[in-house]
């Protein structure tokens, strides 16, 4: 077996008993993505010096017979809205152009404190606003299953990196479906912790009552060390929770016997491709046969989610992408004739035309006599979210329903209409707004036929009362117990 085909898991145990070595390791992952990301384009930059420092510094420790940590000599690939020292952060905009992070992330420092190998930063939409990578300004990432196609957003650079084995996991972020949606397109899993699991600092705000950082990996064992990681109170966060972090590890064995799952009938309704709905259901067998309780349940508000989303989301962008402004970070203007002009013409000329769209989105719904209209009113619509979520889980220990309506689709499909392109995460956006977790697991694979060349990963959503990640752990490492599907890997045309 190839060191690329190891979880993260397998491979510091074997770097631990002298197996491999850590630059071994670090080799191969690198030989691989150099030869094959000009097909993904998964990196918007790879840091090979840093990262093969980073390797032999594990082994060093390894020689001393010096403890190591949890993800010794683990590649790890970075979504770039988060901060690494001394590495440019770009949020694939061009108003960060030249912006070098001068202190590390939470969940970076966290990451190197378990010696993982950090191997680069990955393209997103700018500042994670889309569903596609096709807003990033730099290029689109493709899917490693089919590369005409979008490997979903906005982290998609990270979801493709995982799935094309560039590295064993990696860290996305996730506002309204940006680590679930490109999962689900890639076939890897990825999990939106609670808001206030992970803490924040370190990553670009783009709407801060709903973002959240969360790994990919390819089994619910390296998910489980990752938030092992990355999870808990962080004084450098005032929105993150003092709530104790489980042993993750520990209760991936416990089965899901006993367990009340729900499957909402608003999630299945029209506009989901059939043969989504049938693995997602094929899926739901698969719990029901070891012995959970499966009914059905109503989310009544999902239906706003959408509209919901897109008034708070753009307020709270409009505000977090104000510093953005050519004084303090990234792109300036050159010649102003004033500070305004410098202000005005430094904006227009570094953000793209997404970005823009949801900054004057957010200031119209914020500004004075449209924010009872619009923004307050989002916000009880969201409280209503809330409820049918609070009273849901008096019923159910957890909900089933797809990740995403479609397989992943062409590039250009959709990047002409906003309106489709938010349709994409129509089922990952009420978690948010709820903040509560929620996971998606590869389930299957769309059938070769007519509109696809080759068969495009599936994946399922189980979304957990707060601070539950535990049992969405234990569910995933049932469901991978009794299938394969996270076993597959893309083939490179
Ligand atoms: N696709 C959604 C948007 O465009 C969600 C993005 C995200 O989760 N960062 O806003």
């Amino acid at each position: 077996m190839s060191v690329l085909d190891l979880t993260a898991a397998e491979i510091t145990a074997k770097i631990k008993s002298k197996e491999i070595s850590a630059a071994e390791v670090a080799k191969a992952f690198l030989d691989k993505t150099k030869r094959e990301n000009p097909k993904v384009l998964a990196f918007l930059k790879i840091h090979e010096d840093d990262f093969l420092k980073s390797a032999i510094a594990v082994d060093a420790k390894i020689q001393n017979q010096q403890p190591v940590g949890r993800l010794a000599g683990v590649p790890i690939a970075i979504k770039d809205n988060m901060h690494v020292e001394g590495w440019e952060t770009t949020c694939a905009s061009k108003i960060l152009t030249g912006f070098k992070a001068t202190y590390d992330a939470t969940v970076t420092q966290k990451l190197k404190a378990q010696d993982a190998l950090l191997l680069g930063k990955t393209n997103l939409d700018e500042f994670a606003m889309g569903s596609s990578t096709e807003n990033s300004s730099f290029f689109t990432t493709r899917n490693p299953y089919d590369t005409s196609r979008v490997p979903g957003g906005s982290s998609g650079g990270s979801a493709a990196a995982v799935a094309a084995r560039f590295t064993p996991v990696s860290l996305g972020s996730d506002t309204g479906g940006s680590i679930r949606q490109p999962a689900s397109f890639c076939g890897v899993v990825g999990l939106k912790p609670t808001y206030g699991r992970v803490s924040r600092f370190g990553l670009v705000a783009f709407a801060s009552s709903l973002d959240q950082i969360g790994p990919f990996t390819r089994d619910a064992l390296d998910m489980a060390n990752m938030m092992q990681t990355i999870s808990g109170l962080d004084p450098m966060d005032s929105t993150s929770s003092d709530q104790p972090v489980p042993d993750y590890a520990a209760s991936l064995n416990k089965g899901v016997k006993g367990m009340t799952l729900g499957v909402p009938k608003e999630y299945f309704a029209k506009g989901l491709d059939a043969t989504v709905k049938e693995k997602v259901m094929a899926a739901v067998k698969v719990y029901e046969d070891a012995g959970a309780k499966v009914t059905d349940i109503s989310l009544p508000h999902m239906d706003y989610a959408i509209e919901v989303y897109y008034i708070l989301a753009p307020s709270e962008a409009s505000a977090n992408l104000a510093r953005f402004d050519g004084v303090r970070y990234g792109h300036r203007t050159k010649n102003p004739a004033n500070l305004l002009e410098l202000y005005e013409k430094s904006r227009a000329e570094g953000f793209g035309t997404e970005v823009k769209r949801r900054i004057m989105l957010g200031t119209y719904a914020l500004s004075s006599g449209y924010y009872d209209a619009y923004y307050l009113k989002a916000q009880k619509v969201r409280t209503l979210i809330c409820q049918d979520f609070e009273n849901a889980f008096k019923k159910v220990d957890a909900i089933i329903t797809p990740t995403a309506p479609s397989t992943a689709f062409k590039v250009g499909e959709k990047s002409s209409d906003p309106l489709e392109m938010y349709l994409s995460d129509i089922y990952t956006i009420s978690c948010n707004l709820a903040g509560i977790p929620g996971i998606s697991v590869p389930c299957g694979f769309s059938n070769v036929g007519a509109t696809h060349a080759s068969p495009l990963p599936i994946g399922f959503q189980i979304l957990g009362r707060p601070f539950d990640e535990e049992r969405l752990l234990q569910m995933t490492a049932f469901y991978q117990s009794q299938t394969s599907w996270h076993k597959e890997n893309p083939v490179l045309s």
